[in-house]
This record gives structure tokens, C-alpha cells and sequence, in this order.
């Protein structure tokens, strides 16, 4: 993408009522717009970013043989009224209709996915199954300040399993949180999963999966020593207490963002609607299911919050709106550097690397270079007058002070 061309505009000024970092670098770095508390707009570069998280979690929820499918968000008050979420969920946007209907938006959609899955599903020889959907979730949340990790519409992932037994669902749910682990390993964090009770509607065990970052809501007790970890809220333990695993290491606390968590669910949406499979023996049954959220825009929250530096964002390269930054100076020689920066970029572009190309004419080394290190791309590849005397280009990764120069022959082999 040419900068000249593209919808892209980064500012000097921060947001006063913008208390989390995440918030304000995303806005400033041209990420994201804020259209009012929880609500924003993401603009190209922000739109890439979510694309790549997504890619990445829709490459393991595939691999864990889910099929993905696109549920509305627009509900009937009915099927809210069925499960006792009309009343009981506070966090329920609810809408009037001139006709006099209500509506519910998706906070989450077991409310859908039970009856459309069940009424497809006749004999246990179509279990088990999983489905999933990337798509916008809407909460009714009291506070939304803390940038992208807490919207009210917001990017999930929800993924739901049914199987015909609590065995067949344990080994699924065993899968499930390895993809998991895998997912949060690929966009460079560290996450821990802590053992939780499963919130309002089901007892069973549940697992978050916590980031460490103080921006986040959570406070949670991790071992040193093992993968041994804790929500504070449900614990007896303390800080410093000898790790119950009896790895010999301590528990530590620290602020924590969910990024993710998986439930079981039992059979509670299968009974609520009545529906069910004939089983091998020929009687009705009901389901045990799942349901696997991860919050895809919080992640990108996540990311910016943890992955920076006094001068802007430090992207992983899976997650990074682009490759490759090429920056042309053109100086006193704007032909021939815009010139050797326009045959670069054509080939890489023709090779398949994501580019974006500040070719803007007018402006001056210092912001281009202000700039780029706020939007955070992992490479950046400079082509100056003096760079072209070498026939090279000057490159370096965001995340390291030197810089090489590099032929022009070469560029393409180091990125
Ligand atoms: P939290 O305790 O943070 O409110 P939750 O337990 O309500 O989360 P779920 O309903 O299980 O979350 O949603 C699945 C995932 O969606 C969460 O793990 C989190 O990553 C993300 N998520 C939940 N609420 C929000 C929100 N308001 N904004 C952004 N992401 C969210
Ligand atoms: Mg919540």
C-alpha cells in the first residue's frame, strides 16, 4: 500500500480520557477510532491486524475439526426467554421495535447454536460436532475504559462442541485448550490457563486463559516454578503460599487480561429447548456441550498493551498490519530514490510481501521515522541518496537499535 493513497493518518496528540496505553497508541498509530466508550471504528491498518488474529484462530479451530458458519446478531426475545438469559443476564442489550417486538443482540450465542445444530443432529451417529463463528458480540458493560480489552461490541470467537457423552466431551475439551495454548503461542504471548468455576450457568470446571498485563481486569496467582495457576476471586491461596501442585516453586499475583476461556456446559441449552439425539439404544438424549470464546479485538488490546516501547508498537510479525515498512528519503535525489523505492516495492509485492510504502514527497525524514516506529511494522527498509551510492538500502527490525545496509540485490532474501 502506498501511504500517499492510503486511509491512514497518525497524530501527535493523546487522548486525555483515554486511560490505558492500548487505547492510546492504537488511536494515535491510526489503528483505531473511538466512536464513544467500547465502540470503535477500526480503520485499515486495525481492520489487518484483526484479520491476521483471526487467521490465525480460524487455522485451529479447523484443525481441531470445527466447521465455521456466520449466526446473526439480531435475535428474538424468545429464544433469550428459553434458556433465562432475558432476565437474568445484565449485560443483555435489549432493543424495542416500532411493531412491538423485542429483540436481544448477541452477547454470545448458545441461544442460536442450540436449535440450529440439534434440529439437524437425529442419532448419536451425528455427534460429535463443532461449530464456530468470528463475529461481533455486543454487552451492556458498566465500564468500558480500558481501550480494546473491554468493548461493547467486540470481535469473538465462539466455538461450540456437542458430543453424545461427558467422555467424549472431556476429550474434545482436552483439544480445545491445546489449539488454545497454540493460538496464543502464534501471536507471541504467554498465556496461562487458570481452573475456574463455570459463571452463572453451569457449575462445571472451566479455564481462562489468562495474559499478564495491568491493564487488565483480573488478578491471578501463578507459579513460578510450574504451569500452576489461579483467578484470586475463587481461592483461598495468597501470595507467596507454596504452589498446591507441590512443584516445590511459589504463587505469585499479578493483573491479568482474559483472553480467552472455555466452558462445559453440560446438557443445560440441549434440555432448555427439548431437544436432543436417539442414542445407541434408542432413547432420547441430551447433548454435552461446550462453548470456547476468545475475545479477537481484545487480543489485539493485549498485543499493543504489552508490545511497545516509548516510541510506538512493537507487532509480532504474525499479528503486524504489514511486513515491511520502506520508507523512501528522497532528499535532493527525488527521482532516483523514488525511482529505485517504486521497483522495490513492485517487487515485492510481486513476491508476496505485505508492504507499506511511505511515499509521501513532502514530508521530512525525522516524521516519516517517528511514524513508522509508532505504527510498529517489524521490518523497516530505507531508501535514501545516500543508501542508492551503495547500491543498498539501510534495514532494521523494530524491535533492535542497529540497522544494516543491506544491496539491493540482497533485500529480498532477508525478508
Ligand atoms: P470478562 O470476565 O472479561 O467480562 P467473560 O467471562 O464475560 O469475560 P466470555 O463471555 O466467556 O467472557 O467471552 C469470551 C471471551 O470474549 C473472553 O475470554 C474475552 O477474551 C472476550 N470478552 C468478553 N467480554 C469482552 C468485552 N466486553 N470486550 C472485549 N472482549 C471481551
Ligand atoms: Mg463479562
Amino acid at each position: 500500500m502506498r501511504q500517499t493513497k492510503y486511509f491512514l493518518k497518525t497524530s501527535k496528540t493523546v487522548s486525555e480520557d483515554e486511560p490505558t496505553v492500548n487505547g492510546r497508541l492504537l488511536e494515535q498509530a491510526g489503528f483505531v477510532s473511538k466512536l464513544m466508550a467500547g465502540v470503535y471504528t477500526y480503520l485499515p491498518l486495525g481492520l489487518r491486524v484483526l484479520n491476521n488474529i483471526s487467521k490465525i484462530v480460524r487455522e485451529e479451530m479447523n484443525a481441531v475439526g470445527a466447521s465455521e458458519l456466520l449466526m446473526p446478531m439480531l435475535h428474538p426475545k424468545e429464544i433469550w426467554q428459553t434458556t433465562g438469559g432475558w432476565d437474568n443476564i445484565d449485560v443483555l442489550f435489549k432493543i424495542n421495535s416500532r411493531t412491538e417486538k423485542e429483540y436481544a443482540l448477541g452477547q454470545s450465542e448458545e441461544e442460536v447454536v442450540t436449535p440450529l445444530v440439534l434440529s439437524r443432529v437425529q442419532s448419536y451417529k451425528d455427534l460429535p460436532l463443532a461449530v464456530y463463528q468470528i463475529g461481533w458480540k455486543f454487552r451492556d458493560e458498566l465500564r468500558a475504559k480500558s481501550g480494546l480489552l473491554r468493548g461493547r461490541e467486540f470481535l469473538m470467537k465462539d466455538m461450540y462442541s456437542f458430543h453424545v457423552s461427558q467422555e467424549d466431551f472431556d476429550r474434545f475439551y482436552a483439544e480445545a485448550k491445546q489449539a488454545y495454548f497454540k493460538i496464543f503461542t502464534r501471536l507471541g504471548l504467554t498465556a496461562k490457563a487458570t481452573e475456574a468455576s463455570g459463571g452463572s450457568f453451569s457449575q462445571k470446571i472451566s479455564y481462562e486463559f489468562m495474559v499478564l498485563t495491568d491493564a487488565g481486569e483480573d488478578d491471578i496467582l501463578y507459579c513460578e516454578t510450574c504451569d500452576y495457576c489461579v483467578n484470586v476471586e475463587i481461592t483461598e491461596l495468597k501470595s507467596g503460599a507454596s504452589c498446591p501442585k507441590s512443584c516445590g516453586g511459589l504463587l505469585t499475583q499479578g493483573r491479568a487480561s482474559e483472553v480467552g476461556n472455555v466452558f462445559d456446559l453440560g446438557q443445560k441449552y440441549g434440555k432448555d429447548f427439548g431437544l436432543g439425539f436417539t442414542d445407541v439404544g434408542g432413547n432420547k438424549q441430551y447433548p454435552v456441550m461446550g462453548c470456547y470464546g476468545i475475545g479477537i479485538s481484545r487480543l489485539m488490546g493485549v498485543i499493543a498493551e504489552t508490545m511497545n516501547d516509548p516510541k510506538g508498537i512493537l507487532w509480532p510479525e504474525n499479528v503486524a498490519p504489514f511486513k515491511v515498512h520502506l520508507i523512501a528519503l528522497p532528499g535532493k535525489d527525488a527521482e532516483n530514490v523514488f525511482s529505485a523505492s517504486d521497483k522495490l516495492y513492485a517487487e515485492l509485492i510481486e513476491s508476496g510481501v505485505e508492504v507499506l510504502y511511505d511515499d509521501r514527497a513532502d514530508t521530512s525524514a525525522g516524521e516519516k521515522f517517528a511514524d513508522s516506529d509508532l505504527i510498529g511494522i517489524p521490518h523497516r527498509v530505507i531508501i535514501s541518496q545516500k543508501t542508492l551510492a551503495d547500491a543498498s538500502v539501510e534495514h532494521k527490525k523494530r524491535n533492535e537499535d542497529k540497522s544494516s545496509l543491506v544491496s539491493l540485490d540482497q533485500v529480498r532474501q532477508i525478508l
